[in-house]
């Protein structure tokens, strides 16, 4: 299994469209994850990994070695793409001994490969089946041994699950892991779905416009977003604006205007994020982080809608300018109606200083 660096990558395609500046460092047997918008340069980035592009500045190490200009086919990469590209008139079998034999293995070598590639993806007795006779999970589960069983060092995955439906995403989710952990593969996944990046990944770039946003584990970056476009894409997010009234040591109190005054603490802030009194900042508070209930750092208001999911009820209150939504995990409780008071406490670490967008 390989690591993969990325030094300093563009990508343009004239109109200053593309990647800029890309800049990671994969380690080996990695889950790692691209997440961001349509367009925000996942699939761009995943291709000059891949060999389909190469870049138009920088670098990109497969360990120590440079394959920048390596043609696809020497990268010795699995790659598995959104509408799987199988061979629809071959039989399961010879999908997947496709790679096997290009690489002009021995039929006794590339059988023994296939099956245990079967098994490994549950396609056990699926061989002589045509693609064309196949679910799209199991269609899925072909491109996935295909891409297997050349041995990789780097499994490569563009958005792979999405043409199938909810339920079996979500199996296929797990299963997709399962041997990842199994088999340690480096493994470099492409979605622009926060829970299946979340759900899976060791780590994740959220990237938006071409540029990398923020790196780091699910919790990091749910946790603490590096700025307001990480905060409203990975979970739902209140993203209030405010202006810096007091600084005491690391305590901040922040002006949200019409009488509405919050307490934060310095530490808790995304990259470059500037602490003088009279600066405007961004505020992230999670729906989850607040409680029902007064004290300091209370907020009043009137309900506006109210959800009810089951596990969670969702108020959206306004408190002055702002509407805020606050989220209570369902206890049995009785649920406030429309146009009813409700005071929510916030803990000084549920308020999070965002920086500035890249
Ligand atoms: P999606 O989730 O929709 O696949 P993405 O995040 O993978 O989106 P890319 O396909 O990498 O985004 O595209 C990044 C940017 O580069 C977009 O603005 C896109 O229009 C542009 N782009 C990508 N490929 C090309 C190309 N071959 N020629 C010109 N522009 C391109």
């Amino acid at each position: 299994m390989k690591s993969v660096k990325l030094d300093h990558v563009y990508k343009m395609f004239g109109n200053a469209k593309g990647v800029k500046d890309i800049n990671l460092d994969i380690q080996s047997g990695e889950f790692f994850t691209f997440l961001g918008p349509s367009g925000c340069g996942k699939t761009t980035t995943l291709r000059m990994i891949a060999g389909f592009y190469f870049p138009t500045r920088g670098k990109i190490y497969f360990d120590q070695q440079d394959v920048t200009t390596l043609q696809p086919n020497n990268r010795n990469i699995g790659m598995v793409f959104q509408n799987y590209a199988l061979f629809p008139h071959m039989t399961v079998f010879e999908n997947i001994a496709f790679g096997l034999q290009v690489r002009k293995r021995s039929n006794a070598a590339i059988k023994e490969k296939v099956n245990n590639v079967q098994k490994l993806v549950h396609l056990d007795g699926y061989g002589s089946r045509k693609i064309t006779e196949l679910s799209g999970g199991q269609q899925q589960r072909v491109a996935l041994a295909r891409a297997l069983v050349i041995e990789p060092d780097i499994l490569l995955l563009d958005e792979p699950l999405s043409n199938l439906d909810a339920k079996l995403r979500e199996e296929t989710r797990v299963e997709i892991k399962r041997l990842q952990v199994e088999l340690g593969i480096t493994t470099i996944y492409v979605t622009h779905d926060q829970h299946e990046a979340m759900a899976m990944s060791d780590r994740i770039v959220v990237m938006n416009k071409g540029k990398v946003q923020q790196i780091g584990t699910p919790q990091e970056i749910y946790n603490a977003p590096a700025n307001t476009f990480v905060a409203s894409f990975i979970g739902e997010s209140n993203i209030l604006q405010g202006v810096i009234k007091e600084i005491n040591g690391n305590v901040v109190i922040v002006d949200l205007g019409e009488g509405v005054q919050l307490r934060g603490n310095k530490n808790n802030c995304g990259p470059n994020v500037q602490f003088t009194i009279g600066e405007t900042v961004n505020l992230s508070i999670r729906p989850e982080m607040m409680v029902e209930g007064d004290g300091s750092n209370a907020i009043s208001g009137e309900v506006q809608l109210v959800e009810f999911s089951g596990i969670m009820i969702k108020y959206l209150v306004k408190v002055g300018k702002n509407k805020i939504n606050v989220m209570f995990v369902n206890k049995g409780i009785n649920i406030l109606e429309r146009g009813e008071k409700i005071t929510v406490h916030i803990p000084e670490n549920g308020i999070y200083f965002l920086g500035k967008e890249w």
